[in-house]
């Protein structure tokens, strides 16, 4: 293995490979949706190492790869109105829209800042009255908490110039997409472990039932991916698919129920859209309706409705651009992220990969994002 002397236990490393290989009778596949886990795998050179027992491939596990085009068009836009303060997380600013990033509005003018939390941006709406601030809410379940808490402090304080943009999405129902899409080779799954710290797990044993496929809660340290990965393939190859929590130290069956309550008490769970798989049902939150009033959606109603706006309940019809931008398939772009992003093909096979697209020119978000499968194999590993 590549990188095996720097694991914290390299005997313990060897010892779980050798016992993937031995376990595995066939090469087995096996994804993760968890952007931390696909850096730690080829960083430490997991997914090379087990190769010809194991192949990984990469779901939609980075928050900021899976928003909308769309959204982001509308933060931009957003940004370039009078009095408008737009704030985000900084991963955000590079990620393309349908055409441009935030940085390039930042450039011409727009009024966009960083925070590293939605607090931050409450407290910007507090401290600046005659300006109205925006929150670019993006994540999966693991970030919903801390901006329902945002939404409650500005409840709280009745700000009336704060509001988001609500793009979050949960996990579970991008899996059952995934599994329910032509061509799709998946046997088995690795849980992120830092979702189900909030989550629990128990809400995948009806999805190990239906789709007869193991789900493994693991961690991001490499041995717990080795781990994971080992529990994966004993249960595929004793005919088992079952939910396995391997990650005990952070995960507690029913998750983190404070959390749930707060996310239960500000948004519900509504049908959303996903760059490179469309619209999933079920596969986001939107805002309750005594919290309405915080949507930016609704707030600038006018722009957002011009825009085709998904993100504002009830859905509307698609331009053909903005839907194939979101399917992936944008014609204005040789992106092929929609498929990276299912994992059916890997970032090397993408023509752009490494020449026209790269960490300092991206042309799609999974080369611009921390957690992106392209910006991982770019930065660890050129082949597998
Ligand atoms: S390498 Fe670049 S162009 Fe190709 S899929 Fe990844 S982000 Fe898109």
């Amino acid at each position: 293995m590549k990188h095996l002397d720097e694991f914290r236990d390299p005997q313990m490393a060897r010892s779980l490979v050798g016992e993937i290989r031995r376990t595995t009778t066939q090469r087995r596949v096996l994804m993760e949706v968890c952007g931390g886990q696909t850096h730690s795998l080829l960083r430490h050179g997991i997914a090379a190492a087990l190769n010809d027992s194991v192949e990984l491939i990469h779901g939609p596990g980075c928050p900021v790869c899976v928003t909308p085009a769309e959204a982001i068009d509308f933060a931009q836009t957003l940004a370039l109105e009078p009095n408008v303060l737009l704030t985000s997380f900084g991963d955000m600013l590079r990620v393309p829209g349908s055409s441009r990033t935030l940085l390039d509005v930042r450039r011409d003018g727009g009024d966009v800042k960083i925070v590293y939390s939605p607090l931050d941006a409450v407290e910007l709406a507090r401290t600046q009255p005659d300006r109205h601030v925006v929150f670019f809410a993006v994540g999966f379940e693991t970030t919903v908490p801390t901006t329902a808490l945002a939404v409650k402090q500005a409840a709280e304080l009745d700000l009336q110039n704060f509001s988001l943009i609500v793009a979050h999405v949960r996990v579970l129902p991008a899996m059952e997409a995934i599994m329910q899409s032509p061509g799709c080779r998946v046997e088995g799954f690795l849980a992120a472990g830092h979702v189900c710290t909030i989550t629990g797990f128990e809400e995948y044993n009806n999805f190990a039932d239906q789709f007869s496929t193991p789900v493994v809660v693991t961690g991001f340290e490499p041995l717990d991916l080795l781990d994971g990965i080992l529990e994966c393939v004993r249960q595929l190859e004793s005919d088992r698919c079952e939910v396995s929590n391997r990650y005990a130290r952070s995960v507690q069956r029913r998750g983190n129920l404070s959390a749930q309550q707060l996310m239960d008490e500000v948004y519900e769970v509504a049908d959303s859209p996903w760059r490179g798989l469309g619209v999933i049902p079920q596969g986001g939150y939107r805002l309750r309706s005594e919290f309405g009033h915080f949507d930016a959606a609704r707030r600038f109603a006018e722009l957002s409705e011009q825009m085709g706006c998904m993100i504002a309940p009830p859905l509307v019809q698609l331009s053909e651009t903005a839907a194939a931008c979101i399917t992936g398939a944008c014609p204005q772009n040789e992106c092929r992220s929609g498929e990276v992003l299912t994992g059916l093909i890997k970032p090397v096979e993408c023509a752009a990969f490494g020449t026209r697209c790269s960490p300092e020119s991206p042309l799609g978000a999974p080369m611009v994002s921390a957690e992106g499968a392209c910006a991982a194999y770019f930065k660890y590993q050129r082949t597998v």
